[in-house]
């Protein structure tokens, strides 16, 4: 069939998801073009980026990384614009050129570039989990507002979204689902003592067995916060209470998750654990394309597994079952309190067993309010990370 080309913007472009939503698209340039490139900083990697896929725009965080690309493009002949700050991250989210944003920034600095594309009715394939956490409500709403499309690349979530009934409405009981098995491959610390746990370095915490990600998030899945996020992320998605939503630990990571129907069935996706696999879903959708990714080898991988979270290892994980029970703004506070506390972390500044602490502190320390507009987001984003930082 003869496809209408795709104009991609991919917000973060230099992470981990963005290199690899590149290598997607490299694939098939008879399908997607790429219109907008952004990065907070990394600016030699964003112009090769530019180079390579000649975007009309380019976006950094900086007036000083912005004059430090533009000199590197026009050494090269290069035209792409380039821009900097959150409003050019929220313009070529939503510019008219632009079919489809891979929303890819890590944490709360992507949530205004991600509503901006839901807002504009663009098809948005959803990485960055905390733009749901702070705001699903609000996010959700603008998708359904605009008629924008929300695809999920958590790699989770684009299983589940496999596993669920075509034209799925968020609805779970309408649907015969009686819960969603969320899997998780338990991190670098899974069979590790945990008296030990107190003095685990960064090097160790973001050595994922399975796979090749940011730090950040990384770190996350040491703690298990990345679960608990997904938790909050999977109810959003796919409007499933917590009650229906259970963490089953795979250390193998080949089933990415998976939906248990009333009448015995339960559905699994299988891979292997490459992110190039649900990119290329989301965006080909309901088409396939290739990803690059091979198939996996079910005799060679033997073994799967699959055993139950303890939660005085992970307590993190509760910690986001305890937030989304409090609803609200209680995910936004909780969010920005495992920001605050991972950089601390990755700093050196605080010990491993100090980010749980610190959440469970700031979330104590700091009410649930109302989540009724972006305004009121950021101010409890804002006061969280200041709580936070008090206790650092
Ligand atoms: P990363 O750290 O590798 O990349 C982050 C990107 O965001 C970079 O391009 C960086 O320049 C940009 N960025 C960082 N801070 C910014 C700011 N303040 N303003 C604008 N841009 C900024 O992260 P990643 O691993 O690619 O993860 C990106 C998102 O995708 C996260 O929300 C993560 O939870 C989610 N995710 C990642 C994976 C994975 O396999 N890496 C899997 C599932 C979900
Ligand atoms: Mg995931």
């Amino acid at each position: 069939m003869q496809q209408k080309m795709q104009q991609i913007t991919i917000l973060g472009s230099t992470g981990s998801i963005g290199v690899s939503t590149l290598d997607v698209i490299a694939r098939h340039p008879d399908r997607y073009r790429v219109h907008a490139l952004t990065a907070q900083n990394r600016v030699a990697e964003l112009a090769a980026q530019c180079a390579q896929f000649l975007p009309d725009i380019a976006v950094v965080g900086t007036a000083e990384s912005a004059q430090k690309l533009q000199l590197i493009l026009r050494q090269q002949g290069l035209q792409t614009q380039v821009e900097y700050g959150e409003a050019a991250l929220c313009a070529v989210a939503s510019a008219a050129q632009c079919d489809c944003v891979m929303a890819a920034i890590v944490g709360a600095a992507g949530l205004a570039p991600t509503l901006a594309a839901a807002r504009a009715g663009k098809k948005v394939l959803l990485a960055n989990k905390e733009a749901l956490v702070m705001s699903g409500p609000l996010l959700m709403d603008a998708v359904a507002a605009s008629g924008a499309t929300l695809m999920p690349i958590d790699s989770e979530h684009n299983a589940i979204f496999q596993c669920m009934p075509h034209a799925y409405q968020r609805s779970p009981s309408q649907h015969g689902i009686e819960k969603i098995l969320l899997t998780a491959s338990g991190g670098p610390f899974l069979k590790r003592a945990v008296a030990t746990l107190d003095s685990v370095t960064c090097e160790e915490a973001i050595a994922h067995p399975k796979w090749v990600m940011g730090r950040k998030i990384s770190v996350d899945s040491a703690t298990m916060m990345n679960k608990g996020l997904e938790v909050i992320e999977a109810h959003w998605l796919f409007g499933v209470p917590a009650s229906q939503i259970e963490v089953v630990i795979h250390p193998q990571s080949v089933v990415h998750s998976m939906v248990s129907y009333v009448d015995g069935s339960v559905l699994a996706q299988l891979g292997n654990p490459d992110m190039r696999t649900p990119i290329a879903h989301a965006l080909a959708y309901p088409e396939r394309i290739s990803s690059g990714v091979a198939p996996i080898d079910l005799i060679q991988i033997a073994q799967l597994t699959f055993e139950r979270p303890d939660l005085q290892r992970f307590p993190c994980l509760k910690l986001a079952y305890d937030a989304l029970q409090a609803g609200g703004s209680a995910p936004a506070i909780m969010n920005a309190a495992n920001e605050i506390a991972v950089q601390a972390f990755l700093d050196r500044r605080i010990g491993f067993r100090v980010i749980d602490q610190l959440i469970a502190r700031v979330m104590d320390g700091l009410p649930s309010g109302p989540v009724t507009d972006i305004e009121s987001v950021f101010e409890q984003d804002r006061c969280a990370r200041d709580a936070a930082k008090s206790y650092i």
